[in-house]
């Protein structure tokens, strides 16, 4: 038994990006149900298929990161890995890439769960991976962004596998809020808010990182699950009402030892993609209307 679920963040697609943002969630998918099928672990499919979400830079996140309010990419990533429970994440990482293989290299390589700034930059370069020569040519979102535009661009990746071994892991990577301030990091590299995983779940969140902080969000659904004894439906309704009532918007996607996968949003839309080895896929645009019907 196998499950695996991809999000490319929750919030207002344009309608000429959605095909392609398909296409890129639909060849993460495709890659990560091959390999799951032939028994890979979910390690690997985690950073594999955020890799793919990545390097396509249809999303806010790799290189389709936006540029801070000073015109700097500052990345965001984390990775988890429930049977172990060992994590890795780098946070306002500038000038190398790629952001998820150095959030597991933290974990793989060091005694730290995260490295921020300058000092994950050295940890990356110590480790072999590849500056970025020319962040402006690098990235395909450049330019300073208008300070109104905080809050409105949301593209944050995510994957959370269950493996044919029972191993859960989970992981999230992002470019941060369009025009954020500079030093500003959300939640997708705190373990327990952006990225969750334990033996029973795992999670991987998107949206205003500020509210899932709150709420320790990727966490509190496992404490649902485990102390309220209910699903992963229920437990990231329970989760996302809560960001709802603070006045946060965004989503969840978990997955359980069960193979179920889940998710929901509060926005007018979330990119996801999920298969399992029961034959459940899907690989689309979710819009807020689709859900409540
Ligand atoms: N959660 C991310 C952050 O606050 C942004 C997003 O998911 O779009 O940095």
């Amino acid at each position: 038994m196998w499950a695996i679920g991809i999000h490319g963040g929750a919030g207002a697609s344009l309608e000429s990006a959605v095909a392609a943002e398909c296409r890129v969630l639909e060849d993460a998918l495709s890659w990560a149900q091959r390999e799951l099928e032939r028994d890979a672990r979910a390690i690997d499919v985690v950073e594999g298929a955020i890799r793919i979400l990545e390097d396509s830079g249809r999303f806010v996140a790799g290189k389709g990161s936006a540029p801070n309010s000073a015109g700097v990419w500052e990345l965001d990533a984390s990775i988890c890995d429930g049977r172990s429970r060992r994590a890795g994440a780098v946070a306002a990482l500038r000038g190398v890439y790629p952001p998820i293989s150095i959030a597991r290299a933290v974990m793989e390589r060091t005694k730290n769960i995260l490295l921020v700034g300058d000092g994950a930059y050295d940890f990356a370069r110590e480790c072999g991976f590849e500056p970025i020569a020319d962040p402006s040519r690098f990235f395909t979102r450049r330019g300073k962004p208008k300070a109104s535009a905080e809050g409105t661009n949301h593209g944050t990746v995510g994957a959370v596998v269950l493996d044919s071994t029972g191993g859960i892991v989970a992981g999230t990577s992002t470019g941060g809020i369009s025009g954020k301030r500079p030093g500003r990091v959300g939640d997708s590299p705190i373990i327990g808010a952006g990225t969750w995983a334990d033996e029973g779940v795992g999670v991987s969140c998107t949206g205003e990182g500020e509210f899932f902080l709150r709420t320790a969000a990727a966490h509190s659904v496992s404490v649902h699950c485990r102390l309220g004894g209910v699903g992963i439906g229920p437990a990231i309704a329970t989760v996302l009402a809560e960001i709802g009532q603070l006045g946060g918007r965004g989503g969840l996607i978990a997955v359980d030892r069960a193979g179920n996968v889940d998710y929901a949003f509060n926005a007018d839309a979330m990119r996801i993609a999920v298969a399992t080895s029961s034959g459940h896929r899907e690989a689309r645009v979710a819009r807020a209307a689709d859900m409540r019907s």
